[in-house]
């Protein structure tokens, strides 16, 4: 399988050079050449096979060339070290709950693939990964890369801008993970890797690479667990399936609507906040990108989705052809709450924001006849204090910053190149 980029079809690489560059020329994305269609034959033997093994099958067509078949099995041995069960909530309708890796979300899964898949390719190399964060991309990339052989990561954070919580899903791994904490914003941080990338002594010394968000290894693996969710549901005789996908970046969608174009048999609905760019693109065919708002679902808060370009490559540009086959519907964070309280109240299971905006939607657009899966994004004490706007018995996470380690540097790049010359 070739890559190319969604901005230039002429510009054509592997599957390696498109990890290992992230992003195509001109800004563009890459995207798989083709799309392999899989036989009837493969979903009728599915639930007899273990998810690792369907996993290699569906990921080699897009990494052969690449990524020899025993060192995938190991990759992906490592990816999928943590379940993404089927949980039933109500009638019809059940939530994919994918949550259970090290940093409580879905990112987990792209963010363990991408850097396994990055490890192999550097092999005997040793690189430096180079992040800002304002928060949850650090944790998932920082747990995604630990232990990983050869592979240094440096992850800088605004200092006083990120949940103890998430601090210490950062500052608490140590070994091969190192995070600085930086006196300023966001933006300096950003600044300050900006800097250090255009730096050819540091980078000739060091070797630094970046965790790009839209890295085509962080999307592949997402297609995964639509799969394995299908293979959960065969043995209760399943009607039509609908997805419902909690959406930002459209990373997620994206993955699913790649599953069906391989042949899974299933709908997809996006989910939306008031970040409503998408859902009023399906409406009017007019795509008006704006400034994000915030919202208790903050992880949904784009209002420029990335992956909006790869999507239009999946449906060649006819948006006649996306909405047909894309349902979606936004929510407002009183509805949030209030979905939340509900389903605690009847079903009793907590919610967190993002699921919880998948679920509502799931439950307005699920008709007669179809089976209704939303997919559970994040653990719900990701984000307590919007939980306990619903549920006000739920407990505050304890975090013990302890025996965490971090460096703190100001907004100055000397500090950075000096703490990275070490
Ligand atoms: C990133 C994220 C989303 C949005 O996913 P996209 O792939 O960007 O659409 C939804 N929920 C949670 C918890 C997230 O972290």
């Amino acid at each position: 399988m070739k890559y190319i980029s969604t901005r230039n079809q002429a510009e054509i690489v592997s599957f390696e050079e498109a990890v290992v560059k992230g992003l195509a020329q001109n800004k563009g994305l890459f995207v798989p050449q083709h799309i392999p269609l899989l036989p009837v034959d493969f979903f009728n033997n599915m639930n007899t096979r273990s998810n690792e093994d369907i996993a290699c099958e569906l990921l080699s067509f897009f990494t052969k060339e690449s990524i020899d078949a025993v060192s995938l099995e190991a990759i992906v041995a490592q990816t999928l070290s943590f379940p993404t069960p089927i949980v039933p909530i109500k009638d019809n309708i059940y939530a994919l709950e994918l949550f259970h890796g090290p940093t409580q979300a879905f990112k987990d899964v792209g963010a363990r693939f991408m850097s396994r898949c990055l490890a192999h390719f550097v092999k005997n190399k040793k690189v430096t990964i180079l992040v800002a964060t304002s928060g949850d991309t650090g944790s998932a990339v920082a747990n995604g890369f630990f232990e990983v052989e050869g592979v240094e990561v440096v992850i800088l954070f605004p200092k006083g801008k990120v949940s103890p919580y998430q601090e210490y899903q950062m500052t608490s791994l140590g070994k091969n993970i190192q995070v600085l904490e930086v006196e300023g914003t966001f933006d300096d941080c950003q600044s300050l890797v900006k800097q250090a990338f255009d730096d050819e002594n540091l980078n000739s010394q060091r070797n630094l690479s970046s965790a790009n968000s839209i890295n085509i290894a962080r999307l592949l693996p997402q297609m995964l667990y639509y799969f394995f969710a299908y293979k959960d549901l065969l043995s209760t005789q399943p009607k039509e399936l609908l997805f419902s996908v909690p959406s930002g970046n459209l990373g997620n969608l994206t993955a699913g609507i790649l599953a069906k174009k391989m042949g899974l048999p299933a709908n997809f609905l996006a989910a939306m906040n008031t970040n409503d760019t998408f859902d009023l693109y399906l409406k009017s065919g007019n795509y008006s990108p704006k400034s994000s708002v915030f919202t208790y679902s903050n992880a949904m808060d784009v209002g420029a989705p990335s992956n909006f370009e790869r999507l239009e490559y999946l449906y060649k540009g006819q948006w006649e052809l996306m909405q047909a086959e894309i349902q979606s519907l936004s929510v407002d964070n009183v509805t949030t709450v209030q979905q939340m309280q509900q389903v605690y109240e009847q079903n009793n299971y907590i919610l967190d924001p993002h699921g919880a905006v998948g679920m509502y939607c799931l439950e307005q657009k699920l008709k007669e006849g179809q089976t209704g899966i939303f997919l559970e994004t994040a653990h719900p004490k990701k984000f307590e204090q919007i939980v306990r706007k619903a549920i006000p018995s739920f407990p505050n996470a304890v975090v013990d910053l302890g025996g965490c380690q971090k460096t703190t540097i100001r907004k100055n790049y000397e500090d950075l190149r000096d703490f990275l010359a070490d």
